[in-house]
């Protein structure tokens, strides 16, 4: 990865840090989980409305890191309106693109900002911190 798509990496999950998308617990959600990440002591909670086989809404609450914070952002922006077997495909896509072992080249044309993730490799133990929202939702759709 070139220093520039680093930097522009890290612009992006400064940014969802910053104004992170789909914030604050929902009232009438159908799903939640709470997920927490000890080792650098991420705390959030995930709300879902499914409707069916289709996530009509996500959003999250956070105790957490920059990293954390922007990759739940980004996991509402991306869930939202999908269905359950889209999501699982962007659950996996997350997974491989924080793996160190595959170290997969990520698009921002067709990830769309969840590939700025991948920029976390660079750093393996904060992978963690942005597995946790991802592995919460999963939590959350198992009750
Ligand atoms: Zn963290």
């Amino acid at each position: 990865m070139s220093d520039d798509l680093h930097d522009l990496y890290q612009e992006i999950i400064l940014e969802h840090n910053k104004r992170p998308r789909h914030y604050g617990a929902l009232a009438d959600y159908t799903h939640t989980a709470v997920g927490y990440n000890p080792i650098c002591g991420d705390k959030l909670t995930i709300f879902l409305v499914l409707n069916g086989d289709h996530i009509e809404a996500v959003q999250f609450e956070a105790a957490c890191c920059a990293i954390c914070k922007s990759s739940a952002s980004m996991m509402t922006e991306a869930l939202t309106g999908k269905t359950l077997a889209e999501a699982e495909a962007a659950f996996k896509r997350v997974a491989d693109l924080l793996s160190t072992e595959l170290n997969l080249e990520a698009d921002l044309s067709v990830d769309g900002e969840i590939a700025a993730l991948a920029g976390v490799r660079k750093f393996p133990a904060r992978i963690k911190c942005a597995t946790l929202p991802w592995h919460t939702y999963i939590a959350a759709l198992k009750g």
